[in-house]
């Protein structure tokens, strides 16, 4: 197995690939600004091996981007939500959706700024307001005419607007109807 570090590279790039540079860290990261918290939807949202996604979460916990609590509705399971310091990837994340969507292929979720709903641009700024906000005030939604194919419960609690961070509720029944609107149900634990 290749090793992880880059110990010859005296570099702080290096140092954070050895944190997100492994095959499908940042998609987890991802989802978790989506507001995925649980092994099951993790695993629906990205069709990954059990072991692959047990391994990948293991390593964000030890290198302390997510934490990993009993989850209060379900024994025997965990939740895994943010540290302040994997809060802090919200722009690296953000950045490199942005290089994707020009260099590669269009993204279907957009990002606005909750308070004045506002698209940011490609630097994560409101234009309006003149800021850049934090994960905690961005919506995502889909970009209109851009239904995705998946129908797994977390791709379909994307089709309604969703604040970022906001704990993702995948245990309603779909919606019938492409396009129709859920309801997105607030936890308490809301940060
Ligand atoms: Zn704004």
């Amino acid at each position: 197995m290749e090793a992880k570090g880059y110990a010859g590279q005296d570099c702080s790039l290096a140092r954070a690939l050895e944190v997100i540079g492994e095959r499908w860290t940042l998609l987890i990261i991802r989802d978790a600004f989506y507001g995925v918290r649980h092994f099951n939807d993790f695993r629906a949202h990205l069709d990954i091996p059990k072991a692959v996604l047990s391994d990948r979460l293991a390593g964000l916990v030890d290198d302390g981007i997510l934490d990993r609590r009993t989850d209060p509705g379900h024994a025997g399971r965990h939740l895994y939500e943010f540290t302040p310091a994997g809060r802090d990837l919200w722009p690296a994340v953000h950045a490199l959706l942005t290089w994707g969507s020009q260099h590669r292929a269009p993204n279907r979720l957009r990002f606005k700024h909750a308070a004045c709903q506002t698209e940011l641009d490609g630097r994560g700024s409101c234009q309006t307001c003149q800021l850049t906000p934090p994960p905690t005030e961005i919506l995502t939604e889909p970009v209109p005419e851009s239904q995705g194919r998946r129908q797994d419960p977390v791709a379909l609690a994307l089709r309604t607007p969703h604040p970022l961070l906001k704990p993702l509720d995948t245990t309603m029944p779909p919606a019938r109807e492409p396009g129709l609107d859920r309801v997105t149900r607030v936890t308490a634990d809301y940060p």
